[in-house]
């Protein structure tokens, strides 16, 4: 596509972006069927409003999930020039990868020691958080001093000490204080829902456990939890969401920058008559002469499959220069479909593109559509969809 087309098709998107936009499609590689475009300058931004409301706490970034599928390198290399200096990951193999971008940080795993795995801990200085007291005797024991972090379970019963567990480790003395711990976290439930009585509970819970092991830097809050308020935030705030634009609290107004935009490509044009059916299973019967749009875009690249439209059902849309066209039928793996018969055609030109996420749909938006949350959205972006990085 010459970048005149790429300009055109970008119309009606609106505000400081634009003008990255445009570039991101024009220097688009001609194979690019799905393009996923990161503001690196929003992520820096949406560091610097969290660091805000997070008051003088540290501020860690959750990297896991290749940075929630926005690309961990330049994700990471993002916040590092923000000055963040401890990341969170799930596992050793994503805690190898941040060391490689960043030597000097500090890379907690939240999943924890699994069997045999300390002395790859070590070699990295990864920071294993305990989930459970068989993982703290076998760190002291392989591990001697090595800083590790502890999780307190205060309520979701997925990993950590809880209360009975904390009791039993005062009949192995030592234990606990045999640890040099770096850190002391727990997790909130329920913080996307400011209202939910747990989050309290939790937050109790947490300041009364933790005054029963050594003293250590304390943690809870994820994204939801910094905008919570001053009593969540403790020594260290964990955001993932927030920083690639998701809302820490949905259905209330999002304080964060979207970051990431979903772009397809038009591969081809149809002309259907009424009575006749799009896509798999003839999900969606046309009701009058429609020009379809087939985008180079699937839920192998992340567009969900529930975004895809049935009769008696609407699902998402796509914006060709700013102008809405709905979905037709279901998404395929590689292809989805849109009506663009009431668009004019120089909006629609093959080769062009056209906006499934971004300044029209938001990430919320988008995942409200499919039935789920920012963080699938965001996790499900294909390998195969080309990824552009702007204001870096
Ligand atoms: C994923 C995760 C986070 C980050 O949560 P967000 O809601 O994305 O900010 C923080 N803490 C733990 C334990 C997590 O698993």
């Amino acid at each position: 596509m010459d970048k005149g087309r790429a300009v055109e098709q970008a119309q009606g998107t609106t505000g400081e972006g634009a003008q990255a936009v445009r570039r991101a499609l024009a220097a688009a590689s001609r194979a690019a069927g799905a393009l996923v475009i990161v503001d690196l300058a929003a992520l820096r931004r949406n560091y610097r409003v969290v660091k805000a409301a997070a008051r003088g706490a540290e501020c860690a970034g959750v990297v896991k999930a290749d940075a929630y599928g926005l690309g961990l390198r330049p994700v990471v290399g993002a916040l590092l020039a923000e000055g963040c200096r401890s990341f969170f990951v799930a596992t050793l193999a994503e805690a190898r990868a941040v060391r490689e971008t960043a030597p000097g940080a500090a890379i907690h795993v939240l999943n924890g020691l699994f069997p045999g795995a300390a002395a790859d801990f070590l070699a990295l200085r990864a920071i294993p958080v305990l989930g459970g007291v068989e993982e703290a005797v076998e760190w002291r024991r392989t591990a001697g001093d090595a800083p590790a972090a502890l999780q307190i379970d205060t309520g979701m019963n997925r990993l950590g000490l809880n209360a009975a567990a904390l009791a039993g480790c005062a009949a192995e003395p030592g234990l606990l204080s045999g640890l040099s711990l770096a850190l002391v976290m727990s997790h909130l439930a329920c913080a996307d829902d400011p209202a939910h009585p747990g989050n309290r509970a939790q937050r109790d819970a947490f300041a009364a456990l933790a005054a029963r092991v050594p003293v250590a830097p304390l943690s809870l809050a994820n994204s939801g939890g910094v905008f919570l308020g001053d009593g969540y935030h403790f020594d260290m705030v964990r955001s993932g969401i927030a920083l690639y634009g998701g809302a820490p609290h949905p259905g209330v107004a999002n304080p964060m920058e979207p970051v990431v935009q979903i772009w397809g490509r038009i591969a081809q044009f149809h002309q259907a008559a009424p009575g006749e059916t799009v896509g798999y299973g003839a999900a969606r019967r046309i009701t009058r002469p429609t020009r379809i749009a087939i985008l180079s875009v699937g839920y192998a690249d992340g567009y969900c499959r529930a975004l895809g439209s049935r009769d008696g059902h609407d699902g998402a849309c796509a914006w060709f220069g700013g102008r809405r066209a709905p979905i037709l039928g279901r998404v395929s793996m590689d292809l989805a479909a849109f009506d663009v018969t009431d668009i004019p055609e120089r909006l629609t030109r093959r080769g062009g593109f056209a906006e499934l996420l971004g300044p029209h749909t938001g990430v919320d938006e988008l995942a409200a559509c499919a039935g789920t949350i920012s963080y699938e959205v965001l996790t499900n972006i294909g390998r195969r969809a080309e990824r552009v990085y702007v204001n870096g």
